[in-house]
């Protein structure tokens, strides 16, 4: 009989390996942006045409490669990044197989240009179905630029299998934020069609992530920053209230590489629980940087799930960091989001890595449950002591300096005074609260117009004399979308003939001008990207609400008003910032105050 084994040839092989590390567009993305940070690169551009499937090019800065690297990078198992089995438990850099730009080559159309500082030429290879087609010399920036072209032409199978251009289009940008997420000191560009899409300049983490995901972010944001002796956490999660009803903005990064992780996330929503409604998703930026010998990313080839050494206590500093940081938010008198949050920790909790958080988050919150909002008087207590107590934590003080009995005390005869029709004045502790009415009291109304909404159970007055609001075509289609979430706290109306409606009922605590002004406000504020969740939609129109119907700066108010305002401020959810992120008090300790005489 006849021997029958035989090598594969090197294209075959090439292909077959494709098949796992190329399956989309926006693998060959992942790896072509992970290998110009590999190479140092400070600047990287994406560039695709059709959702990639016409074309997929990345130009990088970095270091290039000589013509014979050039020509090697396409070998299969050629890499530049590990020398022996050990390096492996050692990685500091993304790639490390040696597959990619193998196995691309196999199913595209390549182009290579790449150049190094002390080269004058930059080295240009064509390859086709891993043949290089041709090799010359040719004038290039210093950097690499790679274009693949025509992806899967040679594998129709894979080629019929991809999906529309827009599902393909968001796995691109999908990579392109977990990557841009994770490096916010590169700066990237990503243009699709002709279309710039991305514009991101070289900054912080921060930054890096209201330029992806926008503005509307930056007061969701709570600051995590954690460091033991088994891995340090940095980052960010978002509130509670920004919760979605689906996941997106769920971000891990280990060693700056984005992973997947079902037991993390696992431990981040244990540390949200009772804070969140149920079926709604937390959001987090999250940065785990440890020893890379204590992890194991190499299970699977695309490289985003990852076993972890010391997999409990990972999972319990990760849990306690973020409930701890979550409390300390919520009660903290301070509202730079850039702060350490470890500031703000008395310092023997500062030492300790895996302990429970001192400063309890108030498990029994629940923004949907009706009692809420007509208890306010049972909360201030715990809410005026954790202000006390953190008056005295951040003075450095052991203890609050306030026994227990002599702050109810203070609390019982209380005094307010108003400033400049502006201000309420009043001592809390050894230290002196000024609140601005106008923020204080949207935070409240927003809280409550909130809870209502979620509720349907507003009172509704009738008119004795409609309103007629007239409309254009598109604002009655917008309308129609608000419809429910009007009724659900008291508007009522009819539709007239044409784009007319007629306004028979407005909430109890509302005015007719101020009915008025919150369907302008409705409409002005309905542009293109107008709220398309509930959800969302929820949130916007208790800001206009709140906006419209809420104390103004220069209304006079008397003594009893300035107490309520300032109770139920502190029965709200978040005391600090008005829903619009603006600090809605500020305190003067003791010590400051002594500091301004002399
Ligand atoms: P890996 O990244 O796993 O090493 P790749 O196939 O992605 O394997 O790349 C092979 C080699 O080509 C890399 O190790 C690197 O030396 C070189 N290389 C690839 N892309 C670039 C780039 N943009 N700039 C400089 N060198 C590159
Ligand atoms: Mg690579």
């Amino acid at each position: 009989m006849q021997d029958v084994i035989a090598l594969l040839p090197d294209h075959v092989a090439n292909q077959i390996a494709a098949g796992e590390v190329v399956q989309r567009p926006a693998s060959v993305v992942k790896e072509l942006l992970e290998n110009a940070i590999d190479a140092k690169a400070t600047s990287i551009q994406l560039i695709v045409g059709e959702a990639g499937k016409q074309r997929i090019q990345v130009v990088d800065n970095g270091m290039g490669m000589s013509a014979t690297d050039a020509r090697m990078a396409f070998e299969r198992h050629a890499t530049s990044k590990i020398n022996n089995a050990n390096d492996l438990f050692a990685l500091h850099t993304k790639g490390f197989r040696g597959e990619a730009l193998a196995s691309i080559a196999a199913v595209a159309h390549v182009e290579m240009h790449s150049r190094r500082a002390q080269d004058d030429l930059a080295t240009k290879i064509t390859m086709a179905g891993s043949e290089v087609v041709d090799q010359s010399f040719v004038v290039s920036p210093v950097g690499t630029s790679l274009s693949v072209t025509n992806l899967f032409y040679n594998v129709p199978a894979r080629r019929n299998f991809l999906k529309s251009n827009q599902v393909e289009l968001r796995h691109i940008i999908d990579e392109f934020h977990r990557v841009a997420l994770a490096h916010p000191d590169i700066a990237f560009q990503l243009i699709n069609g002709g279309n710039e899409l991305f514009d991101l300049p070289a900054e912080n983490l921060k930054r890096r992530i209201f330029h992806v995901f926008g503005r509307k972010i930056e007061d969701k944001l709570v600051p995590i920053d954690e460091q033991t002796l088994v891995a340090n956490i940095r980052g960010f999660v978002l509130k509670p209230d920004a919760a979605k009803r689906t996941r997106g903005m769920q971000f891990f990064f280990v060693n700056q590489r984005f992973v997947k992780s079902p037991f993390l996330h696992h431990a981040i929503k244990s540390a949200f629980e009772g804070l969140m409604h149920e079926g709604m998703h937390p959001g987090y930026f999250l940065f785990i940087d440890l020893d890379p010998n204590s992890i194991d990313i190499n299970i699977h080839p695309t490289k985003t799930e990852i076993k972890f050494e010391n997999e409990q206590s990972i999972f319990a500093i990760l849990k306690s960091t973020v409930k701890h940081s979550l409390g300390v938010f919520q009660i903290a008198p301070t509202l730079d989001f850039d702060h350490r949050v470890d500031l703000e920790v008395p310092h023997s909790e500062q030492t300790k890595s895996v302990a429970p958080p001192q400063i309890q988050v108030d498990r029994d919150f629940n923004p949907f449950s009706s009692e809420k909002q007509h208890t306010f008087q049972s909360q201030i207590q715990p809410k005026w002591e954790a202000l006390y107590q953190e008056i005295g934590s951040t003075e450095g003080h052991q203890e609050s300096l306030l026994p227990d009995d002599a702050a109810k005390e203070t609390l019982a005869q209380q005094k307010f005074f108003q400033l400049m029709r502006r201000y309420v004045v009043t001592a809390t502790g050894n230290s002196l609260l000024l609140l601005d009415q106008e923020r204080a009291h949207q935070r409240i109304l927003y809280e409550q117009f909130l809870a209502t909404i979620t509720q349907s159970n507003s009172a509704s007055q009738q008119l004795l004399f409609p309103l007629e609001v007239e409309m254009s075509p598109l604002q009655s289609q917008q309308l129609n979308t608000y419809t429910s979430l009007l009724e659900e706290v008291g508007f009522k109306w009819n539709n007239e003939k044409g784009n007319t409606i007629s306004i028979v009922g407005i909430p109890n605590s509302c005015s007719e001008p101020q009915a008025l002004q919150v369907f302008d406000d409705l409409f002005s504020s309905l542009t293109d990207d107008a709220p398309k969740d509930t959800f969302e939609q929820t949130d916007h129109l208790a800001k206009i609400l709140c906006k419209t119907l809420g104390i103004k700066s220069g209304k006079e108010l008397k003594e009893e008003e300035q107490q309520r305002l300032i109770d139920d401020l502190f029965a709200c959810k978040d005391s600090q910032v008005s829903p619009f992120n603006r600090q809605i008090f500020i305190t003067l300790t003791q010590e400051e105050l002594q500091k301004k005489f002399y």
